[in-house]
């Protein structure tokens, strides 16, 4: 079983069938499952996306300046964080979130020895506006906080099984790879994460593993050491 796992939920995984916002029953339903594996005694960090709310590349931002654009995306990952944790607390989980962009008011600011604290302490951490910077992805800052705070394990939640040779909703027998390596994903263009993620994972020797996250158990299963998903490694 991982010790201590960061688990990066893209916005959309709180959108429910809607495709857009929060449904509070997706939010609820999300908080569930981390919370079944924060029973086990795992240490859990969140960073969520903010692609139901704003995307800084999305249509709606094309005309607009790319920071401007950007800083609204990551606005919007505050917004699901505090979603999420208010979900959590209110099935007795302590959890903090943690910004980036710093808003005393509202959050604590990232400090890495803090986000450690915590997670010692036993207490959700949820990393919230990416890296703090525009022009990178919360698929970016997933493998950065991985990286800092130790993390054995980087578990990112899709809607499909894991990493296919081809978009499995458009070919129909497209391959699921168990396991690959990074290069894999580099060098055959696969789209897991963007670029800027998947070098820093390459680089640092960060394992990752992709799995179906509307499976319900699944984040269990893959902690618990099950194979679920495909497993990139360096
Ligand atoms: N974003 C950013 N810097 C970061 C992380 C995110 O500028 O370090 C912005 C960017 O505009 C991005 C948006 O926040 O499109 C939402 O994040 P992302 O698209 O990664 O969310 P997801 O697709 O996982 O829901």
């Amino acid at each position: 079983m991982f010790k201590r796992i960061v688990l990066k939920l893209s916005g959309e995984a709180l959108a429910g069938t809607r495709g857009f916002g929060l449904d509070a029953v997706k939010v609820a339903e999300t908080a569930a499952e981390v919370a079944d594996v924060h029973e086990l005694g795992v240490q859990i960090a969140l960073v969520v996306g903010g692609g139901n709310i704003f995307r800084g590349v999305a249509d709606q931002a094309r005309e607009m300046d790319r920071v401007s654009a950007d800083n609204m995306g990551m606005l919007s990952t505050i917004i699901n964080a505090i979603a999420l944790q208010d979900a959590l607390e209110q099935r007795g989980v302590q959890c903090r979130v943690m910004t980036a962009v710093f808003m005393n008011q509202i959050a604590e600011p990232y400090i890495r020895r803090r986000a450690v604290r915590h997670l010692e302490k036993g207490r959700v951490v949820i990393f919230a506006a990416g890296i703090g910077n525009p022009f990178f992805s919360t698929d970016t800052a997933a493998s950065l906080r991985a990286m800092e705070i130790k993390a054995d394990v980087l578990l990112k939640g899709t809607k499909v099984e894991g990493v296919y040779n081809a978009d499995p909703k458009l070919v129909e027998d497209a391959v699921k790879y168990d396991e690959l390596t990074y290069m894999d994903i580099l060098q055959q263009g696969l789209k897991v994460m963007d670029l800027t993620a998947v070098s820093l994972c390459k680089d640092n020797n960060l394992p990752m593993i992709i799995f179906n996250m509307n499976q319900p158990g699944n984040i269990k299963r893959v902690v618990m050491g099950e194979k679920v998903g495909s497993l990139v490694t360096a």
